[in-house]
Parts: C-alpha cells; sequence; structure tokens
C-alpha cells in the first residue's frame, strides 16, 4: 500500500468509488479504540471478509471515551456541506439497518428542533437544498406553531424554529457495547489493554505493545483513539487533535409534565455564541443540555471528571430563559466528556506519515458520533 492522506470530497458516494487500497481479503488488521469510530471501523472490516482484532483500554463506551454519555443528536444539518449532510442521510440508514438486525433500539426518531433567532440562519438555511435533494425535507415553524405544538418552550427572542422529523438521538454508550458485542458474535477478536504503538521499520509499523504483556502483529493498524490520539502520537498528531473539557447536564423535570418532556424532540439553540442543545427525553436519564462551547484542555485519562460552576450556572440560566417549567429544575446526572478537536473540526482519516500501513481515525470534534456507522462503512471501502 502507498502513503495516502485521504481529504474528505464533498460527496459520500464519490468517496466511496474513488478511494480504494486494495487490501487482500483475509488480511489482518488491528483497530485500537472501541468508541464510536473504532467499533463501528472494527465491525464494518469484519463484514468486508477483514480478519480484526479491536482493542481497547477501558471497554466500548467507557466513562473516560467521547462515545460514553448516555444519549447523542443525530442531525442532517450542516449548513452548506454537502459531503456531511449525505454521512449523515448514509449513518441514519446504518443504525436503522443495524439496530433492525440487533432488535435493539437505538436511535429515537424524536426529531430535531432549531430555535432561530433571525430571518436567516446560514447553518440551517444552507442545508434546506440538500434536505429536499435527499428526501429529508424540514418544516417551518412560525413562533406561533412553536408554541402550540410546543408550549414548554418560551418563544419571546425567537424568530421561527426548523423541525427535522427524520432525527432525533441515539443511546451512545449502549450503541458502543451493542457494535462491540456484535463485532465478536460476527467472528472479530476483542482484547481489553492500553496499546503502544510499535516500532517503525522500513516505512511500516511492525506491532502494537498491549499493557498485560502481549503484542499484536497485523498487516494494518488503524488508530481510532478519540482524545488520546495527540498523546499517543505527539510528533505528528499533539497540535492537530486537541482534547477540551466538556460537559453535560441532566435535569430532573416536574413530575406533572414528565411525559410532555420526554416526547419533546431534541433541540438546538442558534444563539451564535454559546449554542445550547439538548435532548429532551434522554433516555429517562433527564432533560439533557450541553453547551457547545470549547472547555478548557483536558487529558482523557487522569483528568478528574469535575463539573465547572460556571458553565452548569449558565446552562441553568439558559433552560430557565427557553423552558421557564425547569427554571428551578435540580440537577439529577451530568456527564464530564473529552473532545477530540481536530484544527478545523473534520474529521481526520489519514496514514501514519512514517508508516504507511498504519492509519489514524478520529478528529470528531464534537459531533462525530451519529456518524459512525457511516465512517465505519467508509473506512472498510477504502481498504478494500
Ligand atoms: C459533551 C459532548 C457532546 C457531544 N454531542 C454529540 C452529538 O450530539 N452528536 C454527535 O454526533 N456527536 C457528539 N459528540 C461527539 C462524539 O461523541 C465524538 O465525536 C465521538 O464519540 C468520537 O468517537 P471516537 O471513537 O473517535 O472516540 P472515543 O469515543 O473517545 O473512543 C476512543 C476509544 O479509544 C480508546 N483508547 C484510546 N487510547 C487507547 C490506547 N492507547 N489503547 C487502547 N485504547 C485506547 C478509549 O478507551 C476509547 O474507548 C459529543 C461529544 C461530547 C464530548
Amino acid at each position: 500500500m502507498e502513503p495516502t492522506t485521504n481529504t474528505f470530497a464533498p460527496n459520500y458516494t464519490s468517496i466511496l468509488k474513488g478511494m480504494s487500497l486494495g487490501l487482500p481479503k483475509q488480511s489482518r488488521i488491528a483497530v485500537v479504540g472501541a468508541g464510536s469510530f473504532g467499533g463501528w471501523s472494527a465491525l464494518y472490516l469484519s463484514r468486508a471478509g477483514y480478519k480484526v482484532t479491536l482493542v481497547d483500554a477501558w471497554g466500548p463506551g467507557n466513562s473516560r471515551s467521547s462515545s460514553g454519555d448516555e444519549t447523542r443528536v443525530i442531525r442532517s444539518t450542516y449548513g452548506a456541506n454537502e459531503f456531511y449532510f449525505c454521512l449523515n442521510v448514509r449513518a441514519l440508514e446504518l443504525w436503522k439497518e443495524n439496530q433492525a438486525l440487533w432488535n435493539k433500539q437505538l436511535f429515537f426518531n424524536s426529531g430535531v428542533l432549531w430555535f432561530c433567532y433571525q430571518e436567516k440562519n446560514p447553518l440551517v438555511d444552507d442545508s434546506i437544498p440538500f434536505a429536499k435533494k435527499y428526501n429529508a425535507a424540514y418544516e417551518y415553524l412560525s413562533v406561533e406553531e412553536i408554541r402550540r405544538k410546543h408550549p414548554a418552550v418560551n418563544t419571546d427572542d425567537l424568530h421561527h424554529a426548523w423541525f427535522d422529523p427524520h432525527g432525533g438521538y441515539l443511546k451512545a454508550r449502549e450503541s458502543c457495547a451493542a457494535v462491540g458485542e456484535a463485532f465478536i458474535r460476527e467472528g472479530g477478536k476483542y482484547i481489553q489493554a492500553f496499546v503502544k504503538p510499535g516500532t517503525i521499520g522500513s516505512g511500516k509499523m511492525e506491532s502494537l505493545n498491549l499493557s498485560n504483556g502481549d503484542s499484536v502483529s497485523a498487516d494494518v493498524y488503524l488508530f481510532a483513539c478519540g482524545s488520546w490520539l495527540g498523546q499517543l502520537f505527539p510528533d505528528s498528531l499533539k497540535d492537530v487533535v486537541t482534547c477540551t473539557k466538556q460537559e453535560a447536564y441532566y435535569f430532573g423535570v416536574p413530575r406533572q409534565l414528565s411525559q410532555s418532556f420526554d416526547s419533546m424532540p431534541a433541540w438546538i439553540d442558534l444563539d451564535g455564541n454559546d449554542y445550547y442543545y439538548g435532548i429532551a427525553g434522554n433516555s429517562h436519564r433527564g432533560f439533557k443540555i450541553g453547551v457547545d462551547r470549547r472547555g478548557e484542555m483536558f487529558d482523557p485519562t487522569n483528568g478528574d471528571r469535575i463539573l465547572n460552576p460556571d458553565t452548569l450556572a449558565r446552562a441553568r440560566r439558559f433552560i430557565g430563559h427557553r423552558f421557564p417549567a425547569l427554571k428551578d429544575a435540580p440537577l439529577v446526572e451530568s456527564r464530564v466528556c473529552p473532545y477530540e478537536n481536530s484544527p478545523d473540526g473534520n474529521f481526520i482519516f489519514r496514514s501514519h506519515p512514517e508508516a504507511s500501513n498504519a492509519w489514524i481515525l478520529g478528529g470528531g470534534s464534537g459531533h462525530g458520533f451519529k456518524h459512525g456507522p457511516a465512517l465505519g462503512e467508509l473506512v472498510a471501502h477504502s481498504f478494500m
């Protein structure tokens, strides 16, 4: 295989046709990391006929990982970026296909409500042509319609909302576990151990060194190590994948409103500053709210998962404003999760600069979870 750098083109299907490394079936592939990116990649590589070993330090969907939260939003809206729109369309198909196969609900089609402050909102507006093109149209809601359909929402500062009826939310850590189980059931090998990349000789990585003293040899290595990528490859990735501390809060809804909040769509607030978002149903864990501002730099292995009181206060103020019934809602759970930021928010899929058989997949940058199955399929296609 020649060392290659894959950059994402604007159309998902053209990538599938354009990238092919020609790795023979039955080749051995070792995947490091069983989060959304690595788990799905291992599964689709195994389904493509490769002999796959998946290794994770703390297990699929563990508490340190980005994929280890309870839930994640799935939405197609990506402004004028057709590639991510298409990737999401494909991911949604694969989420539905796999959950039917496993008889386990992982996708909840609650829809996604976008709260818009002005008439024009490029992040949503520029996706509308794709929504029409791919049969995934959105619905415009005037302020009166928002009030009628979602009486819990304070509309005082809103101009309108867009409702995406095709999106919703995914069970996150449970999905990682389900993918890991399917991978093993379908013939893959899973090892729980911390990995150190082995030596590189003649332009190739020779093996992986495991914390249990063993080593794993393969023809190709795929490192899908989320926030750890910068630490694992400091020479090439230290400043490329950086880790920040992000927080999600789950608030307890009043008992008389439990059913109505549970059936509300996931929502994203386009205030242009904090980008609050949330999942009302949230798998019965409480009304979830996240703040999409980058937090402080964070060590995903040793960092304490302790909440930042200022960010929590901000989130509290916001839900009291947007959902007045939650003004004094108690915090019932919370989660600190790392963002694995790439420099421009795009995903990274490329070979190691010194080892043509070692590949890096990551840079989910706060929006990667939902794409897991489509990315896994894309990785498998590009190795074939
Ligand atoms: C607060 C928050 C909210 C988010 N909201 C959304 C959302 O609504 N929708 C969405 O689509 N995305 C969202 N994201 C982003 C999404 O969660 C991530 O992009 C995605 O989970 C990244 O998956 P990953 O597999 O790359 O990384 P991870 O899930 O972190 O997985 C990496 C895995 O690698 C393992 N590992 C690392 N180093 C080693 C090693 N040396 N040896 C062995 N194993 C190793 C770890 O144990 C871990 O399991 C959010 C992220 C956060 C933090």
